[in-house]
């Protein structure tokens, strides 16, 4: 970025400030995706004044979204470099250094398997993590990547679930998030916790028992009668975590499993990147549990989603899940666009279908890479080497970063293509998409909102 920034004074030293950092970024992101330098980049300086030398720029950065006059203006910030940001390699095995244990769970179930679980870690017990972190008033990139080696306990007050917040103007599936835990063990370059987290660590709550409460509470309210209307209500931990990521240690799951067998008007999705089923295998369930993958080609899962299980061992549960009477998910997303992608995802689509047999899938999601503009300066602190941001990610419909639309239709079209040739009754949906591309791809939304 200094090489760009210093060619940019050097050929335009009368733009001013912003106008150079803008120039600055689209030299810098043009070098990266075409990858050669940015002097090679600007060797024929573009003519002009500073509007049509960011025209020329943003035309080559953006040449796909330009050529189908889909241009709006692009999210241009300025770039620094914090290397105390950058993510840790760490181990794919998770130990923290330091468990934190609220008073009120210090005697609790969890708090006992996660010292039997950790026994080099140092314990201590504080009253209130909240307490405990109030004289902390920011929490920074380096303070999210050191992330695993501290473990709260925590009895939750009263962020227990809620509607699934969706995207402003996408269709939305009707989901309910069951708040369990808050951080994750796994580092992908595109989640947006990165950019939402505001504890130095992973939280995990104890009092599972009271999130049971909430819910009974909420599924009598006329509010919930009123939203489901006799239809199956879906929810779902693997919001602010991943479902699965330490349930050999938490076992979460046994209790959910048990108390949703009184429940079979509600659906409950556990969501995940790992291989950690054991607890399911042998419990008796009600038949409305679903264990769903994220899914991405090896590829993908190498270069962006670190201490996650690989591929094989995504769909090698999910064969296990389904032999063992689960019914299962899969959620394709976030789909990358890149040289191949089409290949790639066929590939992973015919992999399912061999580990699974389509009446034992619940349901199939598409969403293709969309984030947040503040997530783009997290990434690339954390990321340095990441691929994702040399794509053409421009403001969308709800001012998220996503690729533009005549190239996010053909990917969805695609996909479902290949997927219908498998089994045209599966309910697919696609995530946080505006309703003109479901209308495009021909799509009724399966689930009532
Ligand atoms: S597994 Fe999910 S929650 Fe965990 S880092 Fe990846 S995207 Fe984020």
């Amino acid at each position: 970025m200094k090489k760009a920034e210093s060619i940019v004074q050097k050929v335009f030293p009368r733009f001013g400030v912003n106008k150079q950092r803008e120039i600055s970024r689209l030299l810098y992101e043009i070098s990266r995706r075409e990858n050669i330098s940015p002097q090679e980049v600007i060797r024929t300086p573009p003519s002009g004044d500073f509007k049509k030398v960011k025209e020329t720029l943003v035309k080559r950065r953006f040449p796909h979204a330009s050529l189908h006059g889909e241009l709006p203006p692009p999210f241009l910030p300025g770039l620094s470099l914090d290397p105390s940001a950058r993510a840790l390699p760490g181990e794919n095995d998770y130990s923290p250094r330091e468990v934190v244990v609220e008073q009120e769970v210090a005697h609790s179930w969890l708090s006992d398997r996660v010292r039997s679980a950790f026994p080099d870690a140092s314990f201590s017990e504080v009253p209130s993590m909240k307490r405990h972190l109030a004289a902390r008033t920011r929490f920074t990139l380096a303070d999210y990547s050191k992330r695993r080696d501290l473990l709260f306990i925590v009895s939750e007050p009263h962020d227990f679930f809620k509607r699934c917040p969706c995207t402003k103007g996408a269709v939305p599936c009707g989901y309910h998030v069951f708040n369990l835990g808050f951080g994750c063990i796994y580092d992908c370059t595109y989640c947006f916790l990165q950019e939402y987290v505001n504890t130095p660590g992973i939280v995990l709550p104890a009092n599972i028992e009271d999130y049971f409460d909430s819910f009974v509470r909420y599924r009598r309210s006329p509010r919930a009668r009123a939203w489901h209307r006799g239809g199956r209500m879906r929810i779902g931990t693997g919001e602010f975590s991943d479902s699965l990521m330490l349930d050999h240690i938490t076992g979460y799951s046994s209790p959910i499993i048990d108390f949703f067998k009184k429940h079979l008007d509600t659906v409950f999705e556990f969501k995940t990147k790992s291989a950690r089923i054991e607890n399911f295998l042998d419990a008796p369930h009600g038949g409305n549990i679903i264990l769903s993958w994220s899914l991405n080609p090896q590829g993908v899962i190498d270069t962006d989603e670190f201490h996650t299980a690989s591929l094989r061992e995504r769909l090698r549960s999910a064969g296990r899940a389904a032999a063992a009477g689960y019914r299962v998910g899969f959620h394709f997303d976030p789909v990358l666009y890149f040289q191949g992608w089409e290949r790639a995802y066929a590939e992973v689509i015919d992999a399912v279908f061999q580990a699974v047999r389509p009446r034992d899938i619940a349901w199939i999601s598409i969403g293709t890479l969309r984030f947040s503009p503040g997530l783009k300066q997290v990434i690339e602190n954390r990321f340095p080497e990441n691929k994702i941001l040399d794509g053409e990610l421009l403001p969308g419909y709800d001012r998220k970063l996503r690729y533009p639309d005549s190239i996010r239709y053909p990917m969805y079209e695609k996909m479902i293509e290949k997927l219908r040739k498998h089994s045209r009754e599966m309910p697919l949906y696609l995530c946080m998409e505006e309703k003109s591309i479901w209308r495009r791809v021909g799509i009724i939304p399966p689930f009532t909102s």
